[in-house]
């Protein structure tokens, strides 16, 4: 933790600003530690505050030590401006992306005198590379969700309904110690499998349906993210052959991930691939995403991200081919950057169309 503090506290003066001020949640606990609720924190150049209200003290003093603790029982504002004079602070950089405009607005008048900056990714630009604990969590995060995906195949039958596939993913995580699912759990098959984000449905199982699974695991606040698309009972050509073409985009993503590549080259290895066949008009978004406190974070894999990749970053890649009343098929790995390519996370098997 005050290794991160320090890495922020650099940022300060090339920004312009003698403070700063988190609220968002998870950067509040990426900085702190602090897993209540409602609370800021307020990072000095020489100090750490962090201001909460008397349901989380107790709890804050225990979580964040370091930190100096102020209990607010009204607005947080006056508390904020009433530190900020104590230490002849004026001017204050906050989370322009995470503040409502009433917030803002209400800030700029009771801090009188202070410049107040709205500025944006200054803590997620610290998140993008991971340490050796928290590529751990994300770890045990994919791991749970290869686990869960393992355990919930023989539920996946003609008549079942995606609503119950997803349920028992969830079960199934949460039994092995997952906080949550990641995000909406989704399960779309057939015709919906042409959704990219088909949350689960009523809808039952046919055979004949490609079904495809799109979930991750909360662990200790790190996500997973995992796709695999599997077919019941039985397959036909087309179905194999989106899915050969889909598997040999993602394979492609895969082995361009490497320390130095940018963002966009990885985009590039799925999408080229895909349009090559002709099926470039069915992948609308881009290949991947990074992935860690937040089930989207940067860097994004897209087509105008000149990000360069750079060992401790944790991304996603997952191309699709989505049709138009027939379906779709996507395949999601959670991938680690390293120097000389990148370890797959991700244990599930993606080699072949799983007919169940
Ligand atoms: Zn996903
Ligand atoms: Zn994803």
């Amino acid at each position: 933790m005050p290794e991160r503090i320090s890495r922020l506290r650099q940022l300060l003066e090339p920004a312009g600003i003698d403070a700063f001020y988190v609220t968002n949640p998870e950067n509040r606990y990426y900085l702190s530690g602090f897993t209540g609720s409602a609370g800021a924190l307020l990072l000095t150049r020489e100090q750490s505050y962090l201001l909460t209200d008397f349901r989380y003290t107790a709890q804050a003093a225990m979580e964040c030590p370091g930190y100096r603790l102020i209990e607010v029982s009204g607005a947080y504002a006056a508390v904020l401006f009433q530190i900020l004079k104590e230490n002849g602070i004026s001017r204050l950089g906050l989370e322009g992306d995470h503040q409502t405009c009433n917030q803002y607005f209400n800030l700029c008048k009771v801090c009188e005198g202070v410049e107040i900056k709205p500025l944006s990714d200054q803590v997620e630009q610290l998140r993008i590379l991971k340490d050796g604990s928290e590529i751990e969590l994300i770890e045990q995060a994919v791991s749970i969700a290869d686990q869960a995906f393992a355990q919930i195949l023989p539920v996946i039958n003609p008549g079942v309904a995606e609503q119950e596939i997803a349920l028992q993913l969830e079960y199934a995580m949460r039994r092995m110690g997952a906080g949550g699912p990641a995000f909406k759990i989704i399960v779309a098959s057939g015709v919906r499998s042409a959704l990219p984000h088909g949350v689960a449905s009523a809808k039952t199982i046919a055979v004949g349906d490609l079904v495809t699974l799109d979930f991750g695991a909360v662990y200790h606040g790190y996500h997973s993210d995992i796709t695999r698309t599997v077919v019941m009972n039985s397959l036909n050509m087309r179905q194999k052959e989106i899915y050969e073409i889909v598997l040999e985009a993602q394979m492609n993503a895969v082995a361009t991930v490497k320390a130095g590549v940018r963002a966009s080259d990885v985009d590039y290895a799925a999408r080229s691939i895909i349009e090559k066949k002709g099926y470039g008009e069915c992948f609308g978004h881009s290949t991947g995403h990074g992935l860690g406190l937040s089930i989207h974070e940067t860097p994004g894999l897209a087509a105008k991200n000149d990000t360069i990749l750079e060992p401790g970053m944790v991304v996603t890649i997952e191309p699709g081919i989505y049709i138009r009343n027939w379906g779709g098929v996507r395949i999601e790995d959670t991938v680690l950057v390293e120097d000389n390519g990148c370890r797959i996370l991700t244990k599930t098997p993606k080699e072949k169309l799983l007919v169940l």
